[in-house]
């Protein structure tokens, strides 16, 4: 029975991944993500549901459109199936179980995927348009904020101040990043990378949130370091200003998460 729910899980988990390369491509430009119906980028043909079936539709079109037979990049793929496996791993963290399912569990695996949806969104709008999107900063922040009531209302041993802290630290970085805006003319990045480390704190914790940091801060490194040895006659320079390190710290993010996991796995 847990096979079978755990596949599930992951089917659920590729449908959301679908849902996520549309948004990470509509909402940049500004298109609605909700009621707009699917197209090729391409072609601009309206999809119909049996082109939009996670993983099996692009296996089963040979990774092409149907309509103007285009190549379909392996992106979409790629993020369904890992967003299958991040709901796969976020069920097996919480040791969720037919036999011992409870309403708690289920609240903690909502949260905990509407946090894997705005990691992936972040990411991805990060890498493809090397901007963190404020509209999906304020998504994570109502989920954080939800988090936290939730926790407050169910744990009596919650430390409810340390995120109030957060709250303010984070209220006064948008004040402050939206007075920036009207004087520079353009949203920037290091306030909205300041934000999101402050909702990722709110779910996984500040040791989890440092170390993702350290990761992300020593891949910036070797990357500008490698390239400097590399490219020593050729202009193409890495700066840090172009670094999708969002991106970076979601991935360092996920992957510390599922480390320190496994390490409490071990140590029992
Ligand atoms: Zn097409």
């Amino acid at each position: 029975m847990n096979i079978l729910l755990y596949i599930i899980i992951f089917i659920m988990g590729t449908v959301f991944g679908s849902f996520l390369t549309l948004a990470t491509y509509r909402i940049p430009l500004n298109q609605d993500i909700t009621h707009k119906h699917s197209y090729c980028p391409k072609c601009n043909h309206k999809l119909n549901f049996l082109d939009m079936i996670p993983v099996w539709s692009y296996i089963f079109l040979g990774a092409k459109c149907r309509y103007c037979k285009s190549k379909i990049g392996p992106r979409y793929f790629i993020i369904e199936i890992l967003c299958g496996i991040a709901f796969l791993a976020l069920a097996l963290f919480l040791n969720i179980s037919v036999y011992t399912l409870t309403l708690n569990k289920l609240i903690e695996f909502a949260f905990g995927a509407l946090y894997i949806v705005f990691l992936f969104l972040v990411a991805g709008i990060d890498i493809e348009h090397n901007k963190v999107d404020k509209r999906v900063l304020i998504y994570g922040l109502v989920i954080a904020i939800s988090y936290m009531i939730y926790q407050y209302t169910c744990f009596s041993n919650f430390n409810v101040n340390r995120f109030i802290l957060y709250l303010v630290v984070i209220a006064l970085i948008l004040i402050f990043s939206t007075y920036r805006i009207k004087k520079v003319g353009k949203d920037e990045y290091v306030f909205n990378t300041l934000i999101l480390c402050l909702i990722m704190t709110f779910f996984t914790y500040e040791v989890t949130t440092i170390i993702s940091i350290i990761i992300t801060l020593l891949v910036i490194a070797i990357k500008i370091i490698l390239n400097k040895i590399l490219n020593k006659r050729k202009k193409y320079k890495i700066n840090i200003e172009n670094q999708p390190i969002a991106f970076y710290l979601c991935i360092a993010n996920s992957l510390t998460t599922i480390f320190i996991y496994i390490l409490s796995i071990v140590g029992d």
